[in-house]
């Protein structure tokens, strides 16, 4: 891994509608370097996967602001000729639905075949051969016999492993993978955990990876990201958010999945996340955090505090008002880990 960011994510905003707009994204900040994992964890609704998808212009209906540089070069406003050229190579996507990502007419492998041939200037039988290969690679057993089969004749596993080939196709540097263990079965997702965790260490890819499983996340991401109500509350290393949570959602989280493990969904949390077209002032988590603090935390946008965690060298926040002396703390704020606290960006609008 290096320290070069492939990507630079700054104040990204996703919002749906003019009159009244829905904020999906609300100004989330953040890099990855090569090689790196990092993983999006939250409930549904938080706005994860607009998130993602945001970056390489896949929001059709919404308006999406704010600075995503891949390797320097500026995507959001990009030429749609451009964005694709990115997601043809630098960048590939995994969805959680991966039949979809197939043309239900044509065999499994004359299209990975097409998308070899749409990011690389190679003949068609050594493409022919290549996405052979990359089926095998993927898992996919007797790929040469299985590649000229249409995608309902694949499991369900079988086609996240053929959409994960596709992906693979253009040689990316960074595979963002949305929700793509949900819906399959627990031993399948098991697999699908080790063939991502393979395909990173082997292609030394970067891997951005959406999901409310936070086994999943905590089992392949190095950094970990909680996002509630469309911002990111809490960020820090794998063993910095599961050892010491310092957000109280992200503790509710830890708390819902006794044991970290593939097996384990996340269970909803008391309460339900906010709608975003009218998210609540203050602190968005404040209906459901058993810490709230009337008068402040339902007025006033939280600052964020970042924490000392030993010799771990990455970078610990939390956006709450617990650890400030404005509220009155208890056994869940850890104040003697207190490295800074920064004001909120935007106290006018009494949110952040
Ligand atoms: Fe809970 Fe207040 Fe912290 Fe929000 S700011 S998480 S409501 S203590």
């Amino acid at each position: 891994m290096t320290d070069t960011p492939l990507l630079q994510v700054e104040n990204l905003r996703a919002q749906f509608g003019r009159r009244d707009p829905l904020v999906a994204v609300d100004g989330i900040s953040y890099d990855l370097r090569a090689g790196e994992t990092l993983g999006i964890v939250g409930e549904s609704g938080a706005g994860k996967s607009v998130s993602v998808r945001s970056l390489v212009g896949l929001i059709d209906d919404g308006e999406v602001t704010g600075s995503v540089e891949w390797r320097g070069e500026e995507l959001v406003g990009a030429p749609t000729r451009e964005l694709r050229a990115v997601r043809g190579s630098g960048i590939a996507m995994v969805f959680q639905n991966a039949e979809a990502a197939f043309d239900p007419i044509e065999p499994v492998g004359a299209q990975i075949v097409e998308a070899i041939r749409a990011s690389r200037d190679l003949p068609k039988g050594a493409a022919r051969a290549e996405a052979v290969d990359l089926l095998e690679e993927v898992g996919i057993g007797d790929p040469a016999g299985r590649f000229g089969d249409y995608p309902h004749e694949y499991s369900g596993g079988m086609a996240q492993r053929a959409g994960i080939a596709m992906a693979l196709a253009g040689e990316p540097d960074l595979l963002i993978a949305d929700e793509p263990t949900t819906g399959l079965d627990v031993s399948v997702q098991a697999g699908i955990v080790d063939l991502f965790r393979d395909l990173v260490a082997e292609r030394d890819m970067s891997l951005l990876l959406i999901s409310h499983n936070l086994g999943v996340v905590s089992q392949l991401c190095e950094r970990i990201m909680v996002m509630y109500a469309g911002r990111i509350v809490e960020r820090g290393s794998r063993e910095q958010l599961l050892g010491s949570p310092r957000h109280p959602y992200t503790g509710a989280f830890l708390r819902s999945v006794p044991d970290v493990d593939v097996r384990q969904e996340l269970e909803p949390i008391e309460g339900a996340p906010p709608s975003l077209d009218d998210p609540p002032a203050g602190c968005r988590f404040h209906p459901r955090c058993p810490a709230a603090e009337a008068g402040l935390c339902d007025v006033d946008a939280p600052p964020t505090v970042g924490f000392d965690d030993g010799d771990d060298p990455e970078r610990h926040e939390a956006t709450c008002h617990g650890y400030t002396d404005a509220h009155p703390g208890g056994d869940a704020f850890d104040r003697e880990a207190v490295e800074w606290i920064e004001p909120a960006e935007d106290p006018e609008r009494g949110e952040r």
